[in-house]
């Protein structure tokens, strides 16, 4: 039997990502995620998963971020007995996350009037199936397949996965998530150019984002802007890779004297911790620069004017320092966490400014604000919005249209076939139809459900 691959997640974006890869001997499944930003259907997180589990060898995740893990616990309460192979940042990145999503699905649940989808047991069960394996170095982890990794630069740990069938040697890459590169700390996405077919990514498959040239004095304006209306400047943002990069940028400015030095408040555990494993893994996994950097100064993230306040009665000391100041905190669609409660106290007054650095999804608060409702309903509560929204597009942690079609023209001569998966379907038929006017590959738009054979001279549906 050839190698072959099911799309079980990732086409059309229903579940999250999701791929189950076969060779003659054995099988490996590819990410376990859970659909995120958008009011996801329960029956497709709490349905069976589509493929035998007990007869999985092996489960490999690119990254930490829930599209691309959410549902592992689950695999633990269908029978998986293999392991489950990450980068050791990722390791540490995805028990993070996966602990801290325990509370809030047990709320949903309770709500809903279910079982939680998975507890605190299922991720310590979890935990001891995962081993971690390192960029660049080739492992049998199934029976006739073996596995190899490289940087993705799409957050810390992140990577893509080059399947081989040690049979006829054929080899299929999935991507994970391309990064935005180049990132001032993460290394670039790695090319790659020895895979028989490919399934990339495609989230920013149609859109362009800002050149680095332009986004930061555009920060630094904006915020500037902030400062001078004197009052809080809030920032809701994503904990992992958003908090970080701001952190960064922010510091860089009012360092080197751009921006005024005001006091930054990072108000959120989740956000903290994961700017402690980043700080953690610097020395060995950011890129040459950024390894110097944190030589020279222990940290990258941290400065003088920063506060990080992980406990609850730090985080009440905020509301009484003086403005201007700016509070950095989740969740990054206002939809929870801690900015909600300073997003009811500074929305109402004209001195506040909210600054927009992320994904807000249709419904959310986030958007609801960014689109200029004067009023937004947070915890049960309605809150007048006086304050000034400022939106900044283009720090997504993704490549843009011109970087996923860099990255495609990067897998040719080898590739024969390029799925473009993951994303909304516009976005990835736009890709597809770019990979093949502009570099004459062969790309193909899978379905849900859908299963290919990948041989030498390409994939065919089966
Ligand atoms: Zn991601």
């Amino acid at each position: 039997m050839a190698l072959r691959v099911t799309f079980h997640g990732g086409a059309g974006a229903v579940t999250g990502s999701n791929f189950l890869v076969e060779g003659p001997k054995g099988r490996i499944v590819v990410d376990v995620g859970l659909e995120q930003g958008r009011d996801f259907s329960v029956a497709s997180m709490y349905s069976p998963f589509p493929f035998d589990v007990p007869a999985v060898d092996a489960v490999v995740i690119t990254h930490a971020h829930l599209d691309h893990i959410g549902r592992a616990p689950k695999l633990m309460r269908e029978g998986f007995k293999g392991k489950v192979y990450m980068t050791p940042p990722t390791k540490d990145l995805m028990e993070l996350m996966l602990r801290d999503s325990v509370g809030l699905l047990t709320q949903e649940a309770k709500r809903r009037g279910l079982d939680p989808l998975y507890d605190e047991n299922d991720v310590n069960k979890l935990m001891q199936h995962v081993e971690t394996l390192d960029y660049h170095v080739e492992k049998e982890i199934a029976p006739g397949l073996s596995v190899y990794l490289r940087d993705t630069g799409h957050i810390l740990g992140a990577a893509s996965v080059r399947i081989v069938n040690l049979d006829d040697k054929t080899s299929l890459a999935i991507t994970g998530d391309i990064g935005n590169s180049p990132n001032p700390y993460l290394n670039d996405w790695e090319a790659v150019p020895d895979a028989d077919a490919v399934i990339m990514e495609a989230v920013y498959g149609d859109r362009a984002h800002d050149h680095l040239d332009t986004r930061i004095p555009t920060l630094r304006d904006t915020m500037k802007r902030a400062i001078e209306r004197g009052g809080t400047i809030l920032m809701p943002a994503f904990s992992m890779e958003r908090t970080q990069l701001m952190l960064y940028e922010l510091s860089n400015l009012m360092e080197a004297g751009e921006l005024p030095k005001i006091q930054v408040f990072l108000d959120s555990p989740l956000a903290i911790s994961v700017t402690e494993i980043y700080e953690k893994w610097a020395g060995t996994y950011f890129n040459p620069s950024a390894k110097e950097e944190t030589k020279r100064e222990k940290s990258i993230f941290r400065f003088p004017f920063l506060t990080m306040t992980p406990s609850r009665e730090d985080s009440e000391t905020i509301g009484r320092e003086p403005e201007p100041k700016l509070i950095i905190a989740g969740a990054g669609m206002s939809h929870g966490g801690r900015i909600g409660r300073w997003e009811a106290k500074y929305l109402p007054d004209p001195r506040t400014t909210l600054l927009i650095v992320g994904y807000q999804a249709p419904g959310s608060p986030g958007r609801m604000l960014k689109d200029g409702s004067p009023k937004v309903k947070l915890d049960g509560r309605e809150v007048k919005v006086a304050a000034k929204v400022e939106s900044l597009t283009s720090w997504s942690a993704h490549a843009d249209r011109d970087g996923l079609l860099k990255f495609a023209e990067a897998t040719l001569p080898r590739a024969k076939a390029i799925f473009v998966s993951i994303g909304e379907p516009s976005a990835q038929r736009f890709l597809a139809q770019r990979i093949h006017d502009f570099l004459g590959g062969k790309a193909i738009v899978p379905s849900q459900g859908e299963v290919w054979e990948i041989t030498k001279a390409g994939a065919k549906k089966i």
